[in-house]
């Protein structure tokens, strides 16, 4: 057996049993994993609070031999996102980070980058702001994990877009120009493309000062959205309900 204690996010958790828990965690040593909570529904001194999806915790846990779950002992807290008023928009985009890290990493693979981005991104998400995080995070996230294709050349032709739009459809990875675009494309504007170059080049904190209402940059959002799902092969619950918030 290794006992282990280390920062994680809690992803996601299900009830088992009468009172235990089967928690994901993203670890930032040793990646996602899933361990057991005995007693976690009663247990205040060792999980109080701390079982919420994006806690950021100290993890205890061990690891026993040939054993898919580890055995959670405790969750210290470290920042909750409940220190923060959650409105239904926060707990929104709480909820989308939540799902995307739990569907996009692999088991037991360390991603410092993704870590910290989680943590960034959480850090700048508050009620009635969440969506330069929402889109901050997205871009990122498809990029850190290898599907965010060229932004500024046309996959087809290879021209640059040079300041205008571009075109994206939910069935094919890449942009496109005005020439090469079918009937399905969508638009993403060049002020949208602008918004990507400066979100890859800067940290969140960098552009939290600016307004980000939910009209700005949406056709980056609803691009990366669809290269999240197609590349995961799935529809993100979060992110439909994302879709129905208002400004
Ligand atoms: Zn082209």
């Amino acid at each position: 057996m290794i006992a282990h204690q280390a920062e994680a996010l809690v992803l996601r958790t299900w009830p088992v049993h009468e009172a235990d828990h089967i928690v994901s965690l993203f670890t930032r040593d040793q990646g996602k994993l899933k361990g057991i909570a005995k007693a976690s529904a009663r247990s205040r001194r060792r999980f109080g609070g701390a079982l919420e999806p994006m806690t950021y915790v100290m993890a205890s846990y061990v690891e026993k031999p040939r054993q898919e779950l580890v055995r959670l002992d405790s969750c210290e807290i470290l920042i909750s996102p409940l220190s923060d008023p959650v409105d239904y928009a926060r707990a929104a985009a709480l909820a989308f980070f939540a799902e995307v890290l739990e569907e996009t990493l692999p088991d037991h693979d360390p991603q410092d980058p993704v870590f910290r981005l989680a943590l960034a991104v959480i850090d700048h998400t508050r009620a009635g702001k969440i969506w330069l995080p929402v889109t901050y995070f997205g871009l990122w996230i498809t990029r850190l994990m290898g599907w965010m294709p060229d932004l500024a050349h046309c996959l087809t032709c290879g021209r640059a877009f040079a300041g205008g739009s571009a075109y994206f459809n939910a069935q094919a990875d890449g942009l496109v120009c005005h020439e090469h675009r079918s009937a399905a494309s969508r638009a993403l504007s060049a002020l949208s493309l602008g918004a990507a170059e400066r979100i890859f080049r800067n940290p969140i904190a960098a552009l939290a000062a600016e307004e980000w209402p939910r009209s700005r940059a949406a056709d980056l959002r609803r691009f990366t959205l669809q290269s999240l799902e197609r590349h995961l092969e799935r529809r993100l619950h979060s992110a439909t309900a994302l879709a129905k918030l208002g400004e």
